[in-house]
Order: structure tokens, then sequence, then C-alpha cells
């Protein structure tokens, strides 16, 4: 009797789990730039190297505004790229190299790309969706997208009030799409990097307007990139991040304060999925688990005499 109840008590356990802890999670990145899966970086790697999860990536614009920041990047490729005409002519085939790069490096199966216009820099979300993208064509292919990729996590930007029209653009278009979406919904995750011991805190307080009404759940996420590893624990998820954003040459400035971020925080955008809180608790707490241990190796023991590193 005492096994019978033991048996039944491990089985009530293993029922209880979460599902994405059993299975390996797949994920859509929906973003306006290449690029903007910076914000998320150590979280996808996580994914991918040590859930054997999948994370595919799709960009809606082609990034040709980005040509002011393409200076240091002229002479690695030949290319008066800050000449605004030359500029935004040759960086969309630029920068999908250079996302490539990155996604190789984040474990990014598969990109998709809408080809938008990125004309220039405004916090006008209505601009953007009504005069820089064509219209009726990027909500259905997101869709489409999500409809044909059975994923269970969307992650996108958070959409605060000061952000790039684009990015509060591509967060809103992610919201319709699984909103509009026939079959089971993923859960929309909206991102923000964070510096751990910075007083000023990133707001949760989103962009609202009745075109576009949204919500986010209160609960935080995180990944922290500074979780050490390997030999010595000299290695951490933000080299990963040093990487992925080195990958993106063209986008000089872009270079400079991304050390200085150690989290990834992320909240659940109300989009309608079933249990999303619950979802989205099982999934960071499956990456938090494995973190200090990437691809389940246990950690090298330092010897007794490191010798110094080169
Ligand atoms: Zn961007």
């Amino acid at each position: 009797m005492k096994k019978l109840i033991v048996l039944v008590l491990l089985l009530m356990t293993a029922l209880a789990a979460p599902l994405v802890a059993q299975t390996p999670p797949r994920a859509l990145i929906v973003v306006a730039h290449p690029d903007d899966e910076s914000c998320f970086a150590a979280t996808v790697y996580q994914i991918t190297h040590n859930l054997g999860g999948i994370v595919d990536q799709l960009v809606i614009t082609n990034g040709e505004g980005g040509y002011r920041y393409s200076l240091l990047a002229e002479d690695l490729y030949g290319v008066a790229l800050t000449d605004e005409k030359t500029g935004r002519a040759a960086l969309p085939e630029i920068r999908k190299r250079e996302l490539l790069d990155a996604g190789r490096i984040l474990g990014i199966a598969n990109h998709y790309f809408l080809d938008q216009r990125d004309v220039r820099y405004t916090q006008d979300v209505d601009e953007v969706l009504d005069t820089h993208w064509q219209k009726g064509v990027v909500e259905p292919e997101v869709r489409r997208r999500l409809e044909n990729g059975n994923y269970d996590f969307v992650f996108t930007l958070f959409p605060t009030p000061e952000t790039h029209g684009g990015h509060k653009a591509s967060t809103f278009t992610a919201l319709d799409a699984v909103q509009n979406m026939e079959g089971r919904r993923p859960v929309v995750l909206g991102c923000q990097d964070a510096k751990r011991d910075a007083p000023r805190q990133p707001s949760w307080t989103g962009y609202h307007s009745p075109r576009h009404p949204f919500s986010s759940l209160p609960e935080l996420y995180q990944t922290d990139r500074a979780v050490k590893f390997g030999f010595n624990d000299g290695l951490s998820y933000q080299i990963i991040v040093n990487w992925m954003v080195a990958a993106h040459k063209s986008q000089g400035a872009f270079q400079a304060g991304v050390s200085g971020y150690d989290l990834e925080q992320f909240v659940v955008l109300e989009a309608g999925a079933e249990r999303a809180r619950e979802r989205a608790r099982g999934l960071f707490e499956a990456l938090a688990a494995r973190a200090a241990h990437p691809k389940g190796v246990a950690p090298t023991p330092a010897p007794a005499e490191a010798p110094a590193q080169h």
C-alpha cells in the first residue's frame, strides 16, 4: 500500500511539472531591426544551447535607416555607408549578413525578413504603421509565421512611450497577430535590459493608444547575463552577448554601451495565451536551473595552482 501511495505521489509530481521544462521550447523573435535581438541575447542562447530549444527570428524592416552609425564600418565593407543614398542602398544586404552572423552565435534556426522600409527615427508608432510599412502586409505575414511555427513564446521589445516607433510598432503587430491567429497561442514576452546596481530600473509603464490597447502582467522574469561557469568560473553569458553585438559592425554606437547591462528582464504582454504566466515562469525557471551548467556540463574544478590566463 505504501509503495502505491509513493507511486501515485511521484506520478502527481511529474504531471504537475511545467510543460516547458519537459519539452524544448520554441520561440519566435519579432523585431523591427536587425540587432534588436540584443535585448534577449543571453536568453535566446540559453534556450538554444542549454534547453535544446528552437528560436527563429522575424525582422520587419530592412535596417536602411542605420546609416548614420556606419562610419567605422565604411573601410571594412568598402562602401561609403554614411552617405545617405549609398548607405540606404547597401545596408539592407550588409545588415542581413551581420544578422546571420549574430544568429549563428545565438543558435537561431531560421531568419525571416519582411523588408519593410526603415525610414527614420520617430517615437510615433502610427507614423511607422501608416506611412513607413506597407499596410495590410506585415500583420498577416507575422500571423502566418506564428501559425506555421507552433511557437510557445514570442520575444518582443517592451513598448515604453519613449522607445523607437518601429520597436513599438513591431511589438503591437506581434500582439495583434497572436490575438488574430488560429489555434494555440504563444505567450508574448516584452523585454528590457537592466543594470543590477543601477538606482533607476526600467519603467514597466507601457505606451497605450486607443488603436493599440495593451496590458502587461505584473510578474517580472529575468535572465542573468553574469552567471559564471567554465574553467575557474571565468566565463559568463555576457561574452556571448558581446560576440552577438560585435557581429553588427555597421551599427557603431550600438557597441559602446552593451557591457553595462547584466539583466534581461521580461513581462508577459497580454494577448490571450492560455496559462501565460505559468508557462513564462516555467521557461525562466528551466533556464535558471541550467544557467550555471551550460550544455549539462558540470563546472571544471580548478587545479590548486591555476596557470595564468593568456
Ligand atoms: Zn532597433
